[in-house]
């Protein structure tokens, strides 16, 4: 952002590494008053030590530097358009305790890493090698719904607290704003820090949560929630090559996992699911 078209004063610009320091400033103020608080979505009660509004922001910094890490966007229109509608499908659905977060989603360019994720806040991305392997828009829906449920959940931010993630970086932003070499190497490791988020690892009971409430927001859209066991099945496929998807990370056995969402459907609707549901 360049603030120099102001014609009275002098010529202002604001260097990057100053806005991530105001950022992470942010989150340090915000670790003061670490509480714990009940997710609405989930019903959990969660120790997070930032806003909401602190995870927008958080996600909105890192975003730029996460696509360029898969190819950046897309310039495939249509698919960077179905991406887009989908999950703003899947959003209008969403109960209104998600209001907070604006929710955005994006398709990357990466032709090779199969992978979906989601920054604190709403930012989702999905890679082309994971959305060309996908069938139907409903398995699409299924994908973006699991992230969206990432992002619902809070576990990107449950997890800095966990890690105590938050410490390091407001004791980084110290020195992140003087101008030594020193202070340009911290903003560096700022940088990397929150460029770790998506390198973050969910535990299997975050990845779990992720699954059941994405299928509550494809029924919720009028998707059909099988076609998340189809997708499953396509992770595996694509996890013979390199690189492991990130719904692969903590689960070397999606058969599990396909057995839950089974379980979940059966208990959800136990005398079976609703006609007409999109595949
Ligand atoms: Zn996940």
């Amino acid at each position: 952002m360049d603030y120099s078209q102001n014609q009275q004063g002098p010529r202002i610009r604001i260097p990057p590494r100053l806005i991530i320091g105001a950022v992470i400033a942010l989150i340090a103020v915000g670790s003061y008053f670490a509480n714990s608080s009940k997710n609405a979505i989930t019903g959990r009660t969660q120790h997070i030590s930032i806003s909401p509004e602190q995870e927008v922001a958080l996600g909105l910094q890192s975003a730029p530097q996460m696509a360029q890490q898969f190819g950046g966007l897309s310039n495939d229109r249509d698919a960077t358009a179905l991406v887009k509608r989908i999950g703003q499908k899947l959003v209008s659905k969403l109960p209104s305790e998600a209001t907070p977060y604006p929710f955005e989603y994006h398709l990357l360019a990466d032709p090779k890493t199969v992978n979906a994720f989601a920054l604190p806040g709403g930012q989702i991305f999905i890679t082309e090698a994971l959305f060309s392997r996908l069938e139907t828009e409903g398995q699409l829906a299924g994908v973006l719904g699991h992230e969206t449920g990432h992002v619902l959940a809070r576990h990107s931010a449950a997890q800095m607290a966990k890690s105590q993630l938050t410490q390091g970086l407001a004791q980084a932003v110290g020195v992140a704003s003087s101008d030594s070499a020193q202070g340009a190497q911290n903003a560096a490791r700022i940088a990397q820090m929150v460029g770790g988020f998506v390198n973050l690892k969910y535990g299997r009971d975050d990845e779990l949560e992720a699954d059941r409430l994405g299928l509550r927001f494809m029924l919720a859209s009028g998707y059909d929630p099988r076609s998340m066991i189809r997708v499953m099945e396509i992770l595996k496929e694509a996890s013979g090559g390199s690189g492991q998807p990130e719904f692969m990370s903590t689960h070397p056995d999606p058969g599990n996992r396909v057995q839950v969402i089974e379980g979940w459907i059966k208990e959800a609707y136990p005398s079976g699911l609703p006609e007409g549901l999109q595949k």
